[in-house]
C-alpha cells in the first residue's frame, strides 16, 4: 500500500485549466489504492466485530451500539468503498475513510470501557493501517482521532471502565491478531513486487533507445564513462568503436522513413549477432551507434567489425532490397593519455571523420 502514499498530496498540487491525461492517469491510480483498501478493511472490522462483541455480551449496552456495530463491521467497509470509487478524487475521499476508521475504532475502545486486549488490538491494526497506507502522518492525524474519539465518546456516555480481559474474550480476539497481519503482509508483499517490477521497466525505459533496444547515447556514455575509469585503474585493454551509415539521408530520401528505420534496425541486429554479448552497443544518434569492447585491442576490435560489414555487403533488406546498407567505423584503443572518457570517445570521432572523408565504406582506427 506504501506506493500511493502521498496521493493527496499530487491531487491538490496542480491547479489545471482542464483534465489531462496525467489526472486519468492519477485518478486510476488512486482508485487502485481505494480498491486496494477495501479487502483489508472487510477483513479488520469483520474480525474486530468480534472483539468488540465479546466485550459487549456481557456488559449491558443499548441496542442501538448493537445496530451501530453491525453496519460498522459489515456495511460500512463497501459503503466507504462506493463513496470512495465514486468520488472526484478518490484519494483523498479514501483518505477521510481511513480517518472515521480510526475515529469508530476510538469509539469502540470507549464503548468497551478500554478493555485492555480488543483495544490494544484495535489500536495497533489501524495504527498499522494507517501507516502503510498514509505514512507518519496519516498515522499520527489517525492516533489522534482514536485518543480523541475515545475521550469524547467517554465523556458523552458516562461508560464505566472494564479494562480486564476474560479469556474467553483472548480466544474471540484471535482471529483479528492473527487474520488481519497475515493478510497485510500479503498485501505489503504483493505490492513491493509490483513496485520491484515497474522499477525494473523504469529503468528498461529510461536506458535504452525507444526503436531499437539497445543502450540509448546518455546511459551508453555512463557505460562509457565507468569502462574509462576502469581502464585508468586496472590498467584494462578496450577499444571504442563509433559507426555511422552511409548516405543515410539518400536512402530516407529515396525510399523513404519506413526503409529507414528498417535499415537502422538491420545494422543493429548484424550488431547483436556478430558481435560478442559483453560488447556494449548504443545507438548514438539517428544512425550513428557506438560499441565499447572491453578487454579488447584495436585489431580485434578491427577484424570484429569487418566480420559485420561483410556480413552487410551480402544482406538486403526485405522491405527494399535495392538498398546497398555501408556503414563507416572510427576505432580508437583506450589510451591513458586520454584525459577522460569524452577524450577517447573524440579519439573515434576523428577516426569516423576520417573514414568518411577517405570515401567511406571502411575502417579507420585513429592516429
Ligand atoms: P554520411 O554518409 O555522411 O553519414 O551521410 P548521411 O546521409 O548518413 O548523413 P547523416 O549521417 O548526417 O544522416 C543522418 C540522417 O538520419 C538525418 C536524419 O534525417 C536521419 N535520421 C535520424 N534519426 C532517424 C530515425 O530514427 N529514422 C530515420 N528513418 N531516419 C533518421
Ligand atoms: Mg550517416
Amino acid at each position: 500500500m506504501n506506493d500511493e502514499r502521498g496521493f493527496s498530496r499530487w491531487f491538490s498540487g496542480g491547479i489545471m485549466d482542464g483534465p489531462t491525461w496525467l489526472d486519468d492517469d492519477r485518478h486510476r491510480s488512486a482508485r487502485r489504492f481505494a480498491r486496494r483498501v477495501y479487502i483489508p478493511r472487510v477483513i479488520g472490522l469483520a474480525t474486530g466485530f468480534f472483539c468488540v462483541a465479546s466485550v459487549l455480551v456481557v456488559q449491558p449496552v443499548s441496542g442501538w451500539w448493537w445496530l451501530l456495530l453491525v453496519a460498522n463491521g459489515f456495511i460500512w467497509p463497501h459503503l466507504a468503498w462506493q463513496i470512495a470509487d465514486r468520488a472526484r478524487d478518490p484519494a483523498w475521499a479514501e483518505r477521510r475513510n481511513l480517518m472515521l476508521d480510526s475515529c469508530m475504532g476510538g469509539m469502540w475502545i470507549a464503548v468497551m470501557g478500554l478493555n485492555a486486549l480488543p483495544s490494544a488490538l484495535i489500536v495497533a491494526m489501524m495504527c498499522m493501517n494507517n501507516i502503510g497506507c498514509g505514512g507518519v502522518k496519516l498515522f499520527a492525524g489517525g492516533l489522534a482521532m482514536i485518543v480523541l474519539s475515545c475521550l469524547l465518546t467517554l465523556g458523552i456516555t458516562q461508560m464505566p471502565l472494564n479494562l480486564e480481559t476474560m479469556p474467553s474474550q483472548v480466544w474471540i480476539c484471535l482471529p483479528m491478531l492473527i487474520i488481519y497481519p497475515v493478510y497485510y503482509g500479503l498485501v505489503s508483499y504483493k505490492t513491493a513486487i509490483k513496485l520491484a517490477e515497474h522499477k525494473r521497466r523504469l529503468m528498461h525505459l529510461s536506458t535504452r533507445d525507444g526503436m531499437t533496444g539497445v543502450y540509448n547515447r546518455r546511459h551508453w556514455e555512463h557505460l562509457l564513462h565507468g569502462e574509462y575509469d576502469n581502464c585508468q585503474r586496472y590498467q584494462r585493454q578496450a577499444t571504442l568503436l563509433l559507426i555511422d551509415i552511409d548516405h543515410f539521408k539518400s536512402i530516407n530520401d529515396t525510399f523513404g522513413h519506413d526503409v529507414g528505420d528498417e535499415a537502422i534496425m538491420a545494422i543493429t541486429e548484424h550488431l547483436q549477432l556478430i558481435l560478442r554479448a559483453t560488447d556494449v552497443i548504443g545507438r548514438f544518434g539517428g544512425d550513428e551507434f557506438g560499441v565499447i569492447m572491453s578487454g579488447t585491442p584495436l585489431d580485434n576490435a578491427v577484424q570484429a567489425m569487418t566480420r559485420v560489414c561483410e556480413h552487410l555487403d551480402g544482406f538486403r533488406l526485405p522491405c527494399a532490397p535495392q538498398v546497398v546498407l555501408q556503414i563507416s567505423v572510427g576505432v580508437a584503443e583506450f589510451d591513458k593519455r586520454m584525459v577522460n572518457y569524452r577524450g577517447w570517445l573524440k579519439a573515434a570521432d576523428v577516426a569516423l571523420y576520417k573514414a568518411k572523408n577517405a570515401g567511406r565504406g571502411r575502417i579507420e582506427a585513429a592516429a
